[in-house]
């Protein structure tokens, strides 16, 4: 390991890639910044050209005597790696609230446990894996699942330990080697996992680390055509740009992207129950893709649900996500929160109305009020575009027909939520167009069941059997069941 690590809040880090199993360091650096209070952690290697192409020709190198250990083979080194990144539990959930604004409790409780599972679940699936047999009367075909090859995995900073472990676990667990590029805006968990896969053992090449912007990094990284996949999360406008280089390529992506999902109240709802989940959107301090930032209310109920909703939001706590008793933390960067201020600005330039919110809240810098605009029309730009902040929007509706309409008027189609007697609720649930829809409930996700969104949310689905599906390529050996003779007749 290198000799540059430098401690964040008594963490040791890296500030290097991790390439061919050691450290490499760049001259070109950018610093990594806190949201919580705009202090500099450090300077962390801004990758380029060479520094991708090492780390795939790595990879590629790796590939084949990592994909011929079969599941079982892999499978004690994957514990490991989980391991590791249990020891470092701590660590993970510090440096992840202090570089990315994350709450410490809630990385200390959910997203460290979870990350874990995110490679010892996936590994022990793969286990479980097993050919399908086709059965006709001419022959057998043993259809099985190969692994790809090298893996590009790009993750935004909203949830940076949560995401590259959903990606990195099946990718490694169905035999792949892996570069994963780390959000600049909060690199420094990424780094973290690096430290875990060395620990770990991992033969040098099955896991790669760079650092660096999007633009350079991880566009060249992207224009590698030795690629066999691109696992990307991340916004809509880097998604096209990935997607267009990708496909001069032919490299298959994953792209699972942005969300302006609907949170529905019928009539018939629990409101205290619905209300309290409704505050829940404003966690993460909003930069939550899978959000239901809409807020469609029977209009009924909307003055009882608005009202449960702000005795609700009353109670929050706005403040540092290291004391544990936060609930809302900064917003990532100076420039995501003028994005929000812009978003609100112009709505209420437009005629909307601010129930609560609509400014920097005055716990610090980088902080915004959770806010609820309404009196919005379906085309306002509040109501089409993710905002990625603490800001949800109230409209009101009064049948199943407008509502469906609504929640399905944006280019969007990640999830959603409904509220409602469970039987009208699943039945209006077949005509909301999205990737998933919880009912009276929020954020429930198995690592066995898909996820994904439709239109501008993205292009595949994860977890479960999913990820296997596109983390390999599928092949059909055919076995005869007659002697076969050659002929230039035969079909
Ligand atoms: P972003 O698209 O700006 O960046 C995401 C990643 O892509 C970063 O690592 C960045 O460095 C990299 N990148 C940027 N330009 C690139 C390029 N030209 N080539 C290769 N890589 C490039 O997104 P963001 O602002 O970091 O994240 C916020 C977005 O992510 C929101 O839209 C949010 O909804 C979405 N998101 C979606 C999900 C989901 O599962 N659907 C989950 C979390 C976040």
């Amino acid at each position: 390991m290198s000799a540059t690590r430098f401690e964040v809040a008594g963490v040791s880090v890296s500030p290097d890639h991790y390439i061919d199993g050691r450290r490499v360091t760049s001259d070109d650096t950018f610093t990594c910044v806190s949201p919580i209070d705009q202090t500099g952690l450090g300077e962390i290697a801004s990758g380029n050209a060479a520094h991708v192409d090492a780390a795939v020709t790595s990879a590629a190198q790796a590939f084949p005597a990592w994909a011929a250990l079969g599941a079982a083979g892999r499978l004690p080194y994957l514990q490991r790696f989980a391991d590791a990144i249990g020891h470092r539990a701590d660590a993970f959930a510090t440096l992840e609230s202090v570089d990315a604004g994350v709450l410490r409790s809630r990385m200390a409780h959910g997203v460290v446990p979870r990350a874990m599972q995110n490679i010892t679940w996936f590994a022990e699936h793969a286990m479980t894996l097993q050919d399908r047999v086709i059965e006709t009367p001419q022959a057998r075909h043993l259809v099985r699942h190969d692994p790809a090859g090298v893996v590009a995995v790009i993750t935004p900073w909203n949830a940076p330990l949560m995401l590259a472990t959903w990606k990195i676990g099946p990718a490694l667990a169905s035999g792949n080697t892996v570069v994963l590029k780390a959000p600049e805006w909060a690199p420094l968990t990424s780094s973290l996992l690096a430290d875990c896969a060395h620990e770990a053992g991992l033969p040098p090449g099955v896991f790669q680390l760079l650092q660096g912007q999007g633009s350079l990094t991880g566009a060249a990284l992207v224009n590698d055509a030795r690629l066999a996949r691109i696992s990307f999360t991340g916004s809509v406008a880097t998604a096209k740009w990935i997607a267009t280089t990708a496909a001069a390529n032919l490299v298959p992506c994953s792209l699972e992207l942005g969300g302006k999902s609907a949170f529905i109240v019928l009539a018939d709802a629990e409101l205290d129950a619905a209300a309290a989940t409704a505050a829940l959107m404003y966690r993460n301090a909003g930069q939550v893709c899978l959000a239901g930032t809409r807020l469609l209310v029977h209009a009924d109920v909307a003055r009882a649900f608005t009202d449960k909703l702000r005795a609700q939001v009353e109670r929050l706590v706005v403040g540092d996500p290291r004391d544990g008793a936060t609930e809302i933390g900064p917003i990532i960067h100076l420039r995501q929160l003028e994005r929000v201020q812009g978003f609100v600005d112009r709505a209420v330039a437009g005629g909307a109305r601010v129930l609560w919110g609509g400014t920097r809240h005055p716990f610090g810098t980088q902080y915004f009020a959770p806010t609820l605009l309404t009196d919005l029309c379906q085309h306002d730009e509040i109501v089409q575009q993710e905002v990625f902040g603490p800001v949800l929007t109230l409209q009101t509706f009064a049948s199943d027909d407008e509502v469906v309409d609504m929640a399905n008027g944006t280019d969007y189609g990640l999830g959603g939520v409904c509220y409602g007697d469970e039987a009208h609720a699943i039945a209006l649930a077949q005509r909301v167009r999205t990737g998933f829809l919880w009912i009276n409930s929020f954020g429930i996700r198995d690592l066995a069941a898909p996820f994904g969104g439709i239109k501008r949310s993205g292009i595949g689905r994860e977890g479960g059997d999913w990820s296997f599906e596109f983390f390999c390529d599928v092949k059909d050996v055919v076995v005869p069941k007659q002697p076969f003779k050659a002929s230039f007749s035969h079909r």
